[in-house]
């Protein structure tokens, strides 16, 4: 019998890609007409568009990035990722470059020395903690944290932006867990880790990465890896009988499988399932929306060069983050002509927040009005990817489920990174899982 996956989105597709090179070949069923769910593209005129604007994060050591370098190709990132030169952060209109080790940190001019000083120690911290030491404290804020090092009103709206980035909510609401992710990873106070974070050329971001050919590319690579995926198929049920997996029921049409891979919402899982009840935690879903106005201009009107700015909100609200995509890929344009998105988000009011938004391109961008040939406004609720305390890492579900053979999957599961990382750390998770129970 063939495992089942439920869903292409990149939590099903990562798992899919494990299990495939280790010799098992699951059948990926996913409801809409395209692979990928949350990593899509699409056209709008003459110009692709992404579902919302997304970079990979991570690229050398990040959970994403590892495995399709060792599935699919080790030198993917080099061939088909193009690296993001630097953010340049905005405060009431002012930028700099966002510094990318501690040296630099503390020639910041955004910030006075004192602030600079005090972000300095808050990383010494953050890198003695690293992303498991918040283990110790699942239901802390980020700002009940680090409120000790914030010495001024600026310092605390440049971490309010970096929590919204990161966790899709407010510095006084965002998980620590995902708040300290951002900063480091490993709790290992190496010499050889100290250099990466310290010395004046290290990069300790590892870069921000966008595919060529668009979003889109990312799910492409995983199924020329072969994936049986079907499209347009829904999984009405999981069939379970004595607590375990029997089967999966399309269209009144059981389908018998002894392993269940499930990436929709969790939340959603007891709705499909009959025969049997999941028990274990279910993520809280708040609502928000996430927005991006997309931008087409008709010639090539400034030159970024593949930098990314981010205004920050003097009233600790979303940031708002814009990027040229045709400094990554021309190709996401007719020849000559220029591709921007910039995106925010909030949990309150969609229209206030367009309204905004297009006050903060015409600071980015002075007089972009008279170029513009194509805009498209989208709205998202990125339900799986909201960490608020309450959903920090340490209390979304473990991939394993009580039911035998259902294994769940995705970023509204245990997972360290944001986004794809996340589905890619949650598909390794769970093959641990699959491994030990089917003895592979
Ligand atoms: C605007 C925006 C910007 C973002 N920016 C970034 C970024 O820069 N970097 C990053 O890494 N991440 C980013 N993310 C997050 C990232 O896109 C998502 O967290 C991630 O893609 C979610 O993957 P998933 O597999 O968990 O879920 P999904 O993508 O939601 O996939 C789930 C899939 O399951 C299918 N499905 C569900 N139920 C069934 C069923 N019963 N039968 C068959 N199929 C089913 C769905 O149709 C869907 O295709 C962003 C998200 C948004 C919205």
């Amino acid at each position: 019998m063939r495992p089942i996956i439920i869903g292409s989105g990149m939590g099903g597709l990562c798992t899919g890609l494990i299990l495939k090179k280790n010799g098992i070949n699951p059948i990926i069923f996913e409801k809409s007409n395209h692979y990928g769910g949350s990593f899509s593209s699409y056209k709008v005129g003459k110009y692709q568009v992404d579902t919302g604007a997304h970079m990979l994060t991570r690229g050398k050591s990040g959970e994403l990035p590892v495995l399709m370098k060792t599935y699919i190709d080790p030198k993917i990132f080099e061939k088909k990722f193009v690296a993001q030169k630097h953010f340049k952060f905005f405060i009431h209109d002012k930028g700099a470059v966002l510094p990318m080790n501690l040296s630099s940190l503390l020639k910041f001019d955004l910030l006075p020395m004192k602030d600079r000083i005090s972000f300095f120690k808050m990383f010494i911290d953050f890198l003695k903690l690293g992303r498991a030491g918040t283990e110790k404290y699942p239901d802390m804020i980020s700002y009940d944290y680090v409120k000790k090092y914030i010495t001024s009103r600026d310092l605390l709206i440049l971490l309010n932006a970096f929590s919204w980035m990161s966790t899709g909510c407010s510095i006084k609401e965002g998980a620590l867990s995902r708040f300290v992710d951002t900063f480091v990873r490993n709790k290992k106070i190496s010499g050889k880790y100290i250099l990466k974070h310290i010395t004046p050329k290290s990069n300790a971001s590892e870069g921000d990465w966008y595919p060529l050919g668009g979003l889109k590319k990312v799910p492409e690579y995983f199924i020329k890896e072969k994936l049986d995926v079907r499209l347009r198929k829904k999984v009405d049920k999981i069939v379970v009988k004595n607590n375990k997996v029997v089967g999966v029921k399309i269209k009144g049409k059981i389908i018998k499988t002894d392993m269940v891979i499930y990436d929709g919402l969790v939340k959603n899982l007891n709705k499909i399932l009959i025969g049997g009840k999941y028990t274990g935690k279910i993520p809280k879903i708040d609502e928000y929306s996430s927005v991006t106005i997309w931008l087409g201009f008709k010639k090539k009107i400034t030159n970024w060069n593949r930098e990314s700015q981010v205004y920050c909100d003097p009233n600790l609200e979303s940031p708002h983050w814009g990027v040229f995509f045709t400094d990554f890929d021309p190709s996401l344009a007719p020849v000559g002509h220029q591709l921007f998105g910039i995106s925010a988000i909030t949990h309150t009011n969609q229209k206030k927040l367009i309204l905004k938004m297009e006050k903060t391109i015409d600071k980015m961008i002075p007089g972009y009005k008279k170029y513009v040939d194509m805009k498209h406004v989208q709205v998202y609720r990125a339900e799986k990817t909201l960490q608020k305390a309450y959903n920090s890492m340490w209390h979304l579900p473990e991939q394993k489920t009580n039911i035998e053979g259902l294994y769940i999957v995705g970023t509204d599961t245990k997972a360290f990174g944001s986004g794809g990382t996340m589905c890619a750390d949650s598909a390794i998770r769970c093959w641990h899982h699959i491994r030990k129970d089917y003895k592979v």
